[in-house]
Formats: structure tokens, C-alpha cells, sequence
């Protein structure tokens, strides 16, 4: 079965095309700029990409331009869009309706419209993606995986806010949690790295891209993560401020006289390594300044690190322990100096790094001592991979369903 991925944002479309058998992936890209003069399509794989400068209006004019690319010219991946057999969506918000990926229907459609409110850019992208869809590739079954529904096993202890409850009741103010996907794939495969039952595990799995975000799963569940309402709670990140003192947002807004809009905007685009160092939300650029000597792209540094390692403290209290921590993403699966100061001074709690095995590059590795208590993992994240796995799982499910049913009648 050849799945096609789509990752839409406010801007952009990203895709995949898996084939689940082989699994390889057949074509990949991205359109970037979606709607402005400056728009582009990078279609192919690694060497073989292409750039094709192109127009396009909109999400709708951006599907017609990857199907073409996937059908024709000198990267096509298939000979007709008859082999496209399932697409699976990325979602960002599920909200409280779903706790699982599942198949596109009116139902779904609406529901992530409605939950719109709480992720405006990204369900609206999202939505634009899945209605491209049914018109480019009428009758072919679809699945929304949404970031949020791994979190959905979290209790109200972990995902309430302490603000007034009506708050909650009125509008569904409370923890959604992000980058689900990558987490559950993580905490799979700890499990398989470490040959042990995923049930019996308590993990740690750090998501370290531009975006970050850490999760605490114990036995098999998600029992808290570090990002919140939006993904602009937890972890410094690239641009993103994470977890600051609340009344910063209103300190600003008086002194500096900033809409919400502004200051939203301010913490979401502008603040994090970016904002800390003032060269690059890119941890690339912000090593090799700090390295040449910058003070505040060595303060970013320190920053960064330490922000991982509160919250690796505040899960290990959470479980009551760790047998493992994952590292994943950009930042998580190059950066040995990043890793190092993450893990400097946890010696005392069991968790020892292995400095010559953390300069090691490539695939899923253990980097901590063999004597360490707790395991310390590199695996490189593959969220669209398990966006085509549940798209086929899910697809197969149904199609098996309706040939029962069909037996039946
Ligand atoms: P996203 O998918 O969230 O856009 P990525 O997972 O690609 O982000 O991670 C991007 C981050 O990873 C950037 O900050 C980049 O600098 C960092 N990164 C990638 N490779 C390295 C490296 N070799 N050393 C340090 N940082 C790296």
C-alpha cells in the first residue's frame, strides 16, 4: 500500500509517499511560501531534489502541483494517482474528541474545524489539506493523526491549569500537549532498543527540533508532557520562549506598549536561542558563536540544557524514576555538546553519559555508561512513517470491516 503523507502549515505542504510493504519512501517534498509571489517546490530525494519555482494561491493550487510532481516529470514516483492508495493528515489539534488517529469523515471534518480556536493556524491548514485532497483524489480513504492524542491518557491532576475552573468549562482551557506522534514512536522504540515490554517501562523521551517538548510515559502511558494549550509552553526552543513567568505577557504589554497579538507573537517568533543570542534560532549557528567566544550565545547554550534538565528532574519525580532517556530530533540526534551539558552533574541520579560514545553519529544508539542505572538512547524520530502506519492500519481495519459486512448482507 502506497500511503501519501501531508504535514500542511499555515504556509507550507509537506508530503511523503510510503510504501508500507517495502517501507520506502517513494517521493518526498515540500511547498513552501504557499500563497505569496515568492512561492516555491522542492520536490525529491536527497541529491535527485528538484526546486520549482511555481505558483500557487493557495493549499488547493499546492496539491495539484505535488500530484503532478508525483506523477510525472523526472522525479515522479508513480506512473498514475491510481497508486496512491490512503493519505494520512497531520493535525495538530484533536482536542478532547480523539484519543486516536482515525478515519476522515463529516464527523472528523467538523470536529477539527470546531477545535480550530485552539491551534487557528494549523487545523485551518490542515483542513485545507484534506479538502484538496477530496477533490484531487475523490473515493481514496483518509486519516487524520493528530499531535495531541497521545496525550489524551493524562490525568486532570496533569492537565488542569490552576486558573479558575470555569475557565476550563467555557473553553476547554487545559493541557493538549504536541508533537504526540514522535513521542509515541520514541517510546516504541526505547522499548524494542532495550528489549523489554513497553508496559514495564518508565520513560523519558525528549523531542529537541526547533520545536522541543519532553514527555514522562510510565508503563506504556503518557502521564505528562511539557507542552500545553499551545506548543509554546515547556522547553526553550528555537524561537519560542517556553514556560515563563505568566505575568511577563502583561509586563510587556504596559511597557512596551504591545497588543496580545504582538507580545504572542514576540514569545512564539522571536524569543528562545533566537532571542537569548540574538544570531539564530539555528543551534548550528549559535555553537559555533559561542564557541568564537559571544556571551550571549554561550548564555543560550547554558540556557537551553538546563531548561531539558529541570524537566528531566521533574519526571523522574513524576514516576518515581526512569529506566530511559530518549533523544531525538535536530538538536537531540547531533548535538554531543548540547547532550553533554544536558546530562552534566546527573551522575548522582544513575544517569551517566558515555563521553566517546555521545560523539558517535547516525541511527539509534545508546550513549551512557554500561555501568549507568539509566539508559540514555539517540533514536532519530520518524513521524511520517508513523503517520503511514496508522493511515494503513486504519484503512486496512475498515476494509476489512466492510468485507464482513458485505459477507454478512
Ligand atoms: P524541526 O523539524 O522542528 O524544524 P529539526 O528536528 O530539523 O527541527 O531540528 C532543527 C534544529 O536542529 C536546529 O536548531 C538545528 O541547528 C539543530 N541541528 C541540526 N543538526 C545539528 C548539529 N549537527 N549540531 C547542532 N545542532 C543541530
Amino acid at each position: 500500500m502506497n500511503v501519501l503523507v501531508l504535514n500542511a502549515g499555515s504556509s507550507s505542504l509537506k508530503y511523503q509517499l510510503v510504501n508500507l510493504e517495502t517501507k520506502t519512501v517513494l517521493a518526498k517534498g515540500i511547498c513552501e511560501r504557499v500563497g505569496s509571489k515568492e512561492a516555491s517546490h522542492k520536490h525529491g530525494i536527497d541529491e535527485n531534489e528538484i526546486v520549482i519555482d511555481a505558483e500557487m494561491a493557495d493549499h488547493n493550487q499546492a496539491m495539484g502541483l505535488v500530484l503532478d510532481a508525483l506523477v510525472s516529470g523526472p522525479n515522479k514516483a508513480v506512473d498514475s494517482l491510481d497508486e496512491i492508495d490512503a493519505v494520512g493528515h497531520r493535525v495538530v489539534q484533536g482536542g478532547k474528541y480523539f484519543d486516536r488517529s482515525v478515519l476522515i469523515d463529516d464527523y472528523v471534518i467538523e470536529k477539527i474545524d470546531e477545535l480550530a480556536e485552539l491551534a487557528p493556524l494549523h487545523n485551518k491548514a490542515a483542513l485545507m489539506g484534506i479538502e484538496a485532497c477530496r477533490a484531487y483524489l475523490p473515493g481514496k480513504p483518509m486519516v487524520a493523526v493528530f499531535d495531541t492524542s497521545y496525550f489524551q491518557t493524562l490525568a486532570p491532576k496533569a492537565y488542569m491549569y490552576p486558573i479558575p475552573y470555569e475557565l476550563y468549562e467555557k473553553h476547554a482551557i487545559r493541557k493538549y500537549g504536541a508533537h504526540g506522534t514522535s513521542h509515541r514512536y520514541l517510546a516504541e522504540r526505547a522499548a524494542v532498543m532495550l528489549d523489554e515490554p513497553f508496559d514495564d517501562l518508565k520513560l523519558i523521551t525528549c523531542h529537541l527540533g526547533n520545536g522541543c517538548s519532553i514527555s514522562a510515559i510510565d508503563h506504556g502511558i503518557a502521564v505528562d508532557t511539557s507542552m500545553g494549550l499551545t506548543p509554546l509552553d515547556g522547553l526553550m526552543m528555537g524561537t519560542r520562549s517556553g514556560a515563563i513567568d505568566p505575568a511577563i505577557v502583561t509586563f510587556i504589554m504596559d511597557h512596551e506598549d504591545m497588543s496580545a497579538s504582538e507580545v504572542n507573537d514576540l514569545l512564539n517568533k522571536k524569543s528562545g536561542l533566537l532571542g537569548i543570542s540574538g544570531i539564530s534560532n539555528d543551534l548550528r549557528s549559535v555553537r559555533t558563536a559561542s564557541e568564537e567566544g559571544d556571551e550571549r550565545a554561550q548564555l543560550a547554550y547554558e540556557m537551553y540544557s538546563n531548561s531539558v534538565k529541570k524537566y528531566i528532574g521533574q519526571y523522574i519525580a513524576v514516576m518515581g524514576g526512569v529506566d530511559a532517556i530518549v533523544l531525538s530530533a535536530g538538536v537531540g540526534e547531533n548535538c554531543d555538546k548540547m547532550r553533554r551539558l544536558i546530562f552534566a552533574g546527573l551522575q548522582p541520579l544513575g544517569i551517566v553519559l558515555d563521553l566517546e560514545k555521545n560523539k558517535a553519529r547516525g541511527g539509534e544508539r545508546t550513549i551512557s555508561t554500561d555501568d549507568s542505572a539509566v539508559q540514555i538512547l539517540v533514536i532519530p524520530t520518524e513521524e511520517e512513517y508513523m503517520i503511514a502506519r496508522d493511515t494503513f492500519d486504519i484503512v486496512h481495519e475498515s476494509l476489512a470491516g466492510r468485507d464482513a459486512a458485505a459477507a454478512l448482507s
